[in-house]
């Protein structure tokens, strides 16, 4: 067993033993290499979604499962998509995660060697520049049943591809006119390996490397190498990535980085450790969940037209949303590791994810009494200005969270549902005439129902002074047991009652004309004034919280402070979806 590294999981950790897992244990023990280095790729597009939660979680959890180093690496090879307001968050979300990385890294480091890493290829008849316009590439590209054909421009000759090579990147051509094509085979039943591109023309500003580049490198060209440089053993993506793979090895046998280190001579000059190697590329099945949409572009729509408050709405499966809605990072975590590692594609339902969040803040979470529909409840047998200090242990199986005072006097706020004239069959709580046990008081009998017409506004009852902690009679069974604050001690507070997003099961799929957009969830969120004990508006912000009987909940991140409590419900402290 490897050790717990973070006491905050709900469960130590078993050994994981995934497929990937199983290679890298291989590797290291057959000596293929003397140490592991994993990164985590994102492309700063857009914010880090639960999905990429289970990348980081792999790629991190096997850096430090096998003692590894784990580079974040920007994948910043789209200028025209990116913003230096996703590198923060993502930054942010990965050190929230847990994770702390060995090198931060851009693809835009290595456009340099990426650009002589061309020349290369094109030196040996292995790439082209190409001036068919995007339409015709796709025209010749062929398809899945017909081979496709030869650009007229690939017989080129080695001179005219350089001399044009080094015009396009002098910034002579205009944006789309030409690209830089690798020469491998048109008839291969592999699209991928159908003379793909290599550079395009973009006469776009980057975010690090300004007006230099005038040219940029495609994806698959950029990332393989950008792992080869970094040493990367096991390159971890998604499985849509698997057709890409003979792509991605012919890119680092025929640039070969490890075996010309004069290709990267002026990242060593620049003062990056270059430990260049041969990179594996292993797919693993990407995360999907039920009851919700984890593209980025539906996530950025969300966003810009208003259907949520911002990236960080607590209904949002962005990282940062899920923080703000109070889920511990250690919840992802394990939800990770119960999704685990495989090549098989799956839909995992919501209620794994709830009942990871639940396990957690259960174990992590200190109790407290909130009361978020009111009605008031006047003990007529203590006097009007009855106080007194009940000491009510934070945790009910973790002494270890030490105990409070929670303030008693002779009015009190309970929830209106713990109350009934008419009582359904079953119903163990406070009906007229009835008793109920006031947690940590004591048996009330309800002697009075006061109205202000139909609505009730005041339960008078009696405290059975035998039925008194410590007394005689405390131990007299009674079949319910409701929450309460101190009225004249409660403080108010903002809670946010937050459900589901969407609906349905399966917002992607678009059907009789809806779309995800039809199906989100107007119950999503619900905003009530609630009285908490006062200990409860002392809590930090972005500490979790049970309120008994309601739920898990978190103080806001950010508009919970002293003198304004805020609170999120993370999750209710039951499934309550599974019924519907
Ligand atoms: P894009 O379409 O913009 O490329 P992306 O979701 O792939 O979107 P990246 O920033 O490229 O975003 O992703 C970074 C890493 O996270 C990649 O290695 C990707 O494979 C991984 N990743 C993204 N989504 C998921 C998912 N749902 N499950 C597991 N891994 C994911
Ligand atoms: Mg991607």
């Amino acid at each position: 067993m490897t050790p717990n590294p973070d006491p905050t999981d709900a469960s130590p950790a078993p050994e994981k033993n995934d497929f990937i897992r199983q290679i890298v244990r291989e590797d290291l023990a057959g000596g293929k290499h003397a140490a592991v280095r994993t990164r985590f790729p994102p492309e700063p597009n857009g914010y880090l979604h639960i999905g990429h939660a289970k990348s980081i979680c792999l790629n991190f959890g096997i850096g430090r499962e096998f003692g590894g180093r784990v580079n974040l690496r920007f994948d910043d090879t789209n200028p025209a998509k990116e913003d230096p307001e996703y590198v923060e968050a993502i930054k942010e979300d990965v050190r929230w995660l847990g994770f702390e990385w060995a090198e931060l890294r851009h693809a835009s480091d290595y456009f340099e060697v990426f650009y002589r890493g061309a020349i290369k290829l094109i030196e040996q008849g292995k790439a082209y520049v190409c001036d068919l316009s995007a339409e015709q590439v796709r025209e010749y590209r062929g398809t899945l049943t017909e081979p496709g054909r030869d650009s007229p421009f690939r017989s080129r000759s080695v001179e005219e591809n350089l001399d044009l090579f080094r015009r396009m990147r002098a910034g002579e051509f205009a944006d789309g006119s030409r690209t830089l094509r690798a020469k491998i085979d048109m008839a291969s039943g592999n699209i991928n390996l159908r003379d793909p591109a290599i550079y395009r023309v973009k006469k776009v500003a980057h975010q690090n490397t300004g007006d230099a580049w005038p040219i940029y490198p495609m994806y698959d060209y950029a990332h393989c190498l950008s792992d080869a440089l970094e040493g990367i053993t096991h390159s971890l993506c998604t499985l849509e990535f698997e057709d890409h793979r003979p792509l991605y090895d012919w890119f680092v046998d025929n640039v070969d980085l490890a075996g010309d280190p004069a290709l990267y001579q002026p990242l060593v000059d620049a003062g990056f450790t270059v430990p260049a190697g041969k990179p594996r590329q292993i797919e693993f099945s990407r995360l999907n969940i039920n009851f919700t949409v984890m593209s980025k572009r539906k996530l950025l729509a969300l966003v810009q037209d208003g259907l949520v408050a911002g990236w960080d709405d607590p209904r949002m499966p962005t990282l940062q949303g899920l923080r703000r809605r109070g889920t511990p990072a250690a919840a992802l975590r394990l939800f990770s590791d119960r999704v685990g590692i495989s090549k098989q594609n799956s839909l995992i339902d919501y209620s794994v994810l709830e009942g990871c969040i639940r396990e957690v803040m259960d174990a992590a979470a200190p109790r407290r009494l909130a009361v978020i529909n009111p009605v008031k409840l006047v003990i007529t047998n203590l006097s009007d200005d009855h106080a007194e200090t009940l000491r009510f242990s934070n945790h009910p199986k973790d002494p270890g969270f030490g105990e409070r005072d929670v303030p008693f006097s002779s009015t009190l706020w309970i929830e209106r549902e713990d109350f009934m004239e008419v009582p359904p069959k079953g119903f163990h709580r406070l009906v007229p005439g009835g008793e109920v046990r006031l947690r940590g008081v004591g048996i009330v009998r309800c002697q009075e129902v006061v109205k202000d017409g139909d609505e009730i506004t005041e339960l008078r009852c009696t405290l059975d002074l035998q039925s008194r902690p410590g007394m005689e009679g405390a131990d007299r069974k009674i079949k319910g047991t409701i929450h309460w604050v101190s009225a004249a001690h409660a403080v108010a507070a903002e809670v946010r009652l937050y459900d589901r997003l969407f609906n349905v099961p399966d917002p992607d799929r678009d059907e009789d004309g809806k779309t995800y957009r039809d199906h989100l969830n107007p119950d999503s969120v619900r905003v009530v004034q609630a009285w908490v004990e006062p200990s409860a508006a002392g809590l930090a912000a972005e500490s979790g919280v049970q309120f008994e009987r309601l739920g898990f909940f978190t103080a806001d991140r950010r508009d919970h402070g002293p003198g304004r409590p805020v609170f999120n419900r993370t999750v209710t402290l039951r499934d309550t979806w599974a019924r519907k």
